[in-house]
């Protein structure tokens, strides 16, 4: 079978080597032409048609040792695949080998201790559920089918982030598999160079098998906040909910969406198509708290509509879910840090929003102070918290031939937020990795060096190349 290697060439591998791995794999292994394959290889974002050489769909430690050993000893790409919600399409290798840890979706909850393990292939959604049933969650983030791996690995911003803290900051140990087939624990006590390197630093260190969160009490029903204003008001709306947002208690996580409202109930007819403004928020503190403190928020101006209400944390966790299936949007998402929110910004973004071309997925702001912020740079690998405003230019589209004008369109437009910026991003949303190592070096900044440092002690070869991706030292 030939097979890409690690450095983008194509090498012959022979039959009988490919046959013994197969059956030494406990789980399925799925090559082109098998039942199955062409689903597995399905991803959020429907922009590629990568087609991996093999993918294993790993169901135990064992499985994902043996699968690691085999691509480093033959020197085959790798790529790891949890929830495939990378929209740079790096959970799949072109010709290489595809770990496809969905099937290890196991969770344990702990209610005594507040804390769960949680397999390396969980979805969001299995997390709150099987948590919730305590009356408890651990931080992720805002849509359900975003796997638990890729988002935690990367930060992990969502509706409990003002209060309690990012993902990673809820993060208690990893048992992680390194690019030597080692199985590891890493956590503040043991492997602490390991269990930083995680909290921030993507794929680069190896496959975790399992997450360890901690937990905390929520719900099941939270203040959700959800007025909607025509986005003619967008200027008003938004300097009034920047300046609100100023003196917000940490109960309260908030993201300003600036959409076209769906054509979905329970949007009525005559408002769907419509750009808007939504004040997104979630107040995770007593029912009767979070509809005082959300009042103002409903009374900016004349409503279009208003989702506000009490509702159950898991449906909020699921009220930005995609109605579409998994690949049927082309995506491209962008993301700036921005150090101020002033009118210049405002009026930028509002610009961009009136001219975007492609419309099936919103602009959004998120306003980060309160726990996540108050996190020193050098704690995790993620690094610098001090700035309070994220913006994300995200675009989605359906035709494959307006692919190149909205990518250069998103990209030309993020462009315009960089006065505002140190352009540091989100690695999780950096459009298709294009800038590369540059740009991973910029965002991690002073950690930068020491997380080369660890590349180097756990993955010499760069195994773990399929990601935001730091070179070894
Ligand atoms: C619709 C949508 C909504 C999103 N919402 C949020 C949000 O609310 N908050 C937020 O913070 N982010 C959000 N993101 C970004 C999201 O966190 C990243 O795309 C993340 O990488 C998705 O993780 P995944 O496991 O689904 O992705 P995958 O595509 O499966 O994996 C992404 C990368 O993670 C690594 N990886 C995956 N599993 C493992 C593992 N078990 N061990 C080691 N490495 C692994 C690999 O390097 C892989 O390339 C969103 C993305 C999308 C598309």
């Amino acid at each position: 079978m030939k097979m890409a290697t690690l450095e983008g060439s194509r090498k012959t591998v022979d039959d009988a080597l490919i046959k013994a791995f197969i059956n030494s794999i406990q789980g399925e292994v799925l090559s082109e032409g098998d039942p199955g394959y062409n689903e597995a290889r399905v991803i959020y974002n429907g922009m590629f048609d990568i087609k991996p050489a093999l993918i294993v769909r790993t169901i135990t430690v064992d499985d994902v040792v043996k699968t690691v050993n085999f691509a480093r000893d033959n020197n085959i790409l790798l790529a790891v695949k949890g929830g495939g919600h990378s929209v740079a399409g790096k959970c799949l290798s072109e010709g290489g080998i595809t770990i496809d840890l969905r099937p290890m979706n196991e969770i344990q909850v702990d209610p005594k201790a507040r804390t769960a393990r949680v397999g390396g292939g969980t979805l969001l959604g299995e997390m709150d559920k099987a948590t919730q049933v305590y009356g408890l969650a651990a931080p992720a983030g805002t849509v359900s089918d975003t796997g638990v791996a890729g988002l935690t690995l990367g930060a992990g911003f969502g509706w409990l982030r003002a209060k309690y803290g990012l993902s990673i900051d809820n993060l208690l140990s990893v048992d992680i598999v390194t690019a030597d087939g080692q199985f590891r624990h890493a956590s503040e006590g043991e492997n602490e160079d390991l269990f930083w390197a995680v909290r921030g630093g993507s794929g680069n260190f190896g496959i975790v098998t399992t997450f360890e969160f901690r937990l905390h009490p929520v719900g099941p029903e939270l203040m959700f906040s959800g007025p909607m204003y025509p986005a003619e008001n967008a200027k008003t709306i938004i300097t009034q909910w920047r300046d609100f947002m100023t003196d917000a208690p940490d109960e309260y996580s908030s993201l300003l969406i600036l959409m076209n409202v769906p054509e979905l109930d329970p949007f009525p007819k005559e408002i769907q198509g419509r750009a808007a403004i939504m004040l997104a928020g979630v107040h995770c503190g007593p029912l009767e708290d979070g509809e005082c403190f959300v009042k103002p928020l409903r009374e900016m101006g004349e409503l279009l509509f208003d989702l506000s209400g009490p509702k159950k944390y898991t449906e909020i966790q699921s009220m930005f879910d995609s109605p579409l299936p998994q690949g049927a949007m082309i995506c491209y998402f962008t993301s700036l840090y921005l150090e101020t929110f002033d009118n210049d910004v405002v009026d930028t973004l509002i610009k961009s929003f009136g001219e975007r071309p492609a419309k099936l997925i919103p602009f959004l702001v998120e306003d980060l102070r309160g726990a996540s912020m108050r996190v020193p740079a050098d704690k995790t690998a993620f690094g610098d918290r001090s700035v309070p405003y994220r913006a994300e230019l995200n675009s989605a589209w359906l035709d494959p031939k307006e692919s190149e004008s909205n990518i250069a369109w998103t990209r030309e437009n993020m462009d315009k937020f960089k006065p505002f910026s140190s352009g540091r991003t989100y690695l999780n949303h950096s459009g298709l990795n294009e800038e590369g190592e540059s740009l991973v070096k910029r965002t991690y900044g002073a950690n930068y060096e020491r997380l080369r440092q660890i590349k180097k002690r756990y993955d010499p070869g760069n195994l773990f190349r399929l990601n935001q991706n730091i070179s070894p030292a």
